[in-house]
């Protein structure tokens, strides 16, 4: 038995439990997100009896292939990656959240596609704060429109926003692009867009994120090593 991955999300969770404190915030505030990205479907289980439930997934046909495999297991699944729109229909039947919604068309999509069955597909914004050109993400000046026209769709549960950073030079320099998106959720919600999810921060930058209050963090490296 390895216990690796158990030790690792004991480590994961103090760190957030210490840049929690350090923010003044209370512990659980902060979502654990467990990135399984090219990670055998045996490592979800491992990280499962250690007692995480929720389980991001970057690439759908993956990601589709090992909810399948674990589907003995009671598990939360979030798409995270980029959704091209010929492999919608499979996130909408698949997972029960997704992070990574940049446009209205692939919105639409989701709705139309998610099963009645299902309850409705819970959804984050990625917006592309720093401006990074080859980057996924809504600028954030055609964000509200998006989330305007996101939250009238009837089978997606608009509920926050997602950033993934460049690399930081520095830990103040992570903080201001955290920072941003911040201040980006907070004018949403002075909007009257409703949101409570605030998905950002990784292995390398959680602490900043959390300092800045993000409610989400998806952690890949740290849980589960280094992926080839
Ligand atoms: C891979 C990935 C992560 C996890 O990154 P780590 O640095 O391994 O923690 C988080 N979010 C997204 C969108 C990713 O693609």
């Amino acid at each position: 038995m390895n216990d690796t991955v158990s030790n690792n999300l004991q480590k994961v969770r103090k760190r957030i439990e210490l840049a929690s404190t350090a923010a003044g915030r209370a512990s659980d505030a902060v979502k654990l997100l467990a990135v399984s990205k090219t990670m055998p479907a045996q490592a979800v289980r491992e990280a499962h009896a250690a007692g995480q439930l929720a389980f991001g997934e970057n690439y759908i046909q993956e990601g589709v292939d090992k909810i399948a495999s674990l589907a003995d297991l009671p598990l939360e699944w979030h798409c995270i990656g980029p959704i091209q729109s010929n492999k919608s229909k499979l996130v909408a039947e698949n997972f029960a959240w997704v992070h990574s919604i940049d446009r209205l068309k692939i919105a639409e999509r989701l709705s139309a596609q998610r099963p009645a069955h299902l309850p409705p597909l819970q959804v984050c914004l990625q917006v592309n704060v720093d401006g990074g050109n080859n980057k996924s993400g809504v600028a954030p000046q055609e964000l509200l429109a998006l989330a305007q026209a996101v939250a009238k769709l009837p089978h997606l549960q608009l509920r926050g926003l997602m950033t993934i950073p460049e690399p930081a030079a520095n830990e103040l320099a992570a903080r201001t692009v955290h920072r941003q998106a911040k201040e980006l959720f907070g004018s949403l919600n002075a909007a009257g867009v409703k949101l409570d999810t605030l998905s950002m921060g990784m292995t390398a930058d959680l602490e900043a994120a959390i300092a800045e209050g993000s409610t989400c963090v998806r952690v890949g490296t740290a849980i589960f090593g280094v992926r080839s």
